[in-house]
């Protein structure tokens, strides 16, 4: 298969002349700055912010790339990673005429940001462990396919997506491949950023706002090709990540240790929760995680949640969706909210 970027390309954006800012037209050094209508005095704050940010935020991808062992030119950063997705069908899909596939039960953002974007949608269901139905979506393909979104571990299933089907999706599939990578930090499987360079269609997502702990920051990562990367940086807004979570995330990054403990500590709960989950005789199954997250197909699951929710805490209802019938996926919180959680479920069975 050779890869053509720009079949792939929506005519307007291939068109497309970007946005030229201020910051983009003076990148020397300066000290008066009257080029951008900014405020010269400051902000009503203990810190300014009355300057416009860097459009591509050098600093912080030199310090990501790092961390992620992969070149900035090959990173975009967007307003979480909706953005991304968001822009991902304003590059490629035209309204009405293109269309994606998605492999339920899945992250649901793939579908709204389809639908605000008048986008049609294939489904083509996981199988029933969780996998690739590899024979299904070579059928659902058509000449008008251009998105694959595969999220792995997946989310709200949790379990990972053998690799070597997502390779055989790479290589014989000619649109792009859409990995979501949100939930790679907790998961015994590595990231596929060491194979970007062999698939020119391959766009990985990964988020600061699971095991980073960022999620009111909002920084979503896309890491591709620097030809997909050009195209994410003409259609993005001039100015997407903000000043606050540019400098607040830069000194987050300093934070590798903490952040690869509580890694352990969460992934050491999830292994206890799952323990004290199976000694239940209404627990049904657990689908084997490799995220922060159990999806457990129990008795009663709307019962539950029911008078979890009274007793204060909330974990999601999963029971109606397709291929999650019966089951809640319940996020892993620190050990003393884990234990709050089992004796509430083991409250709410003994009372039944
Ligand atoms: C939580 C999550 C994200 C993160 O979204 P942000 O917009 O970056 O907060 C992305 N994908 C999946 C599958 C998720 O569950």
């Amino acid at each position: 298969m050779s890869f053509n970027l720009n079949a792939l390309l929506r005519d307007n954006i291939k068109k497309l002349v970007p946005y030229s800012s201020a910051r983009d037209e003076f990148k020397g050094e300066a000290s008066v700055w009257l080029d951008a209508n900014e405020n010269a005095f400051g902000s009503p704050l203990s810190h300014d912010y009355n300057r416009y940010p860097d459009p591509l935020q050098h600093q912080l991808k030199h310090k990501l790339a790092s961390i992620k062992g992969v070149p900035a030119e090959n990173m975009f950063l967007g307003n979480g990673s909706d953005e991304a997705i968001d822009i991902l069908y304003r590059a490629f899909c035209t309204p009405q005429v293109d269309n994606v596939i998605l492999v339920p039960p899945t992250y649901g953002m793939y579908e709204v940001s389809a639908n605000i974007n008048d986008v049609a949608v294939k489904k083509v269901n996981l199988t029933a462990n969780y996998q690739l139905d590899l024979d299904g979506i070579a059928e659902a393909i058509d000449p008008f396919t251009k998105l694959i979104f595969i999220c792995s571990p997946n989310n709200p299933t949790g379990n990972s997506i053998h690799a070597q089907d997502i390779e055989t999706i790479l290589v014989n599939f000619p649109g792009i491949v859409v990995l979501d990578e949100a939930y790679i930090n907790y998961s015994k499987h590595k990231s596929f950023t060491k194979a970007l360079a062999e698939f020119p269609n391959l766009v990985i997502l990964q988020t600061l706002s699971k095991a980073w702990g960022l999620a009111a920051l909002r920084l979503g990562l896309a890491f591709a090709s620097t030809e997909i990367i050009e195209v994410f940086n003409k259609i993005k807004p001039p100015y997407n990540i903000n000043q606050a979570t540019q400098d607040l995330v830069l000194e987050a990054l300093d934070g590798v240790d903490i952040i690869n403990e509580w890694i352990k500590a969460t992934v050491a709960e999830r292994e206890v929760l799952v323990a004290e989950l199976a000694m239940l005789e209404q627990v049904e199954h657990i689908t084997p995680s490799d995220a922060n997250f159990v999806l457990v197909k129990l008795a009663n699951p709307k019962g539950l949640y029911d008078y979890l929710a009274g007793q204060g805490v909330v974990v999601r209802d999963r029971s109606k969706v397709t291929l999650c019938e019966g089951c809640l996926r319940i996020t892993v919180g620190t050990k003393t909210e884990n234990k709050h959680l089992i004796k509430s479920i083991k409250t709410f069975y003994s009372n039944l």
